[in-house]
């Protein structure tokens, strides 16, 4: 059976596989690496914006509803009592 020699993506040691595909050493390093190709699809999928939550347009606010599964009320109503409930921790 033919094996690898490859170096893990995420920690840098040699390791060898069966998979040709393979990128990391260890199951460790194989959820390190997924946990971090979530995060920057999700990264991407937003836009890195700084939203602002009072400076969101209609339809930003209207995706993000759906996302949240609510109506564009129920979210404005729903980002009303998140940032009244900040307001109240910070003083
Ligand atoms: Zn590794």
């Amino acid at each position: 059976m033919i094996t690898y020699t490859k170096r893990c993506a995420i920690c840098g040691k040699e390791f060898t596989t069966k998979s040709q595909r393979a990128t990391a050493c260890s199951d460790e390093c194989r959820r390190i690496r997924e946990i971090d190709r979530g995060r920057q699809k999700r990264e991407r999928k937003r836009g890195k914006r700084s939203t602002r939550r009072d400076g969101l347009s209609l339809s930003e606010a209207a995706r993000l509803a759906r996302e949240h599964g609510m109506t564009c009320g129920q979210y404005m109503a729903f980002l009303n009592t998140e940032s009244s409930r900040r307001g109240k921790w910070n003083d």
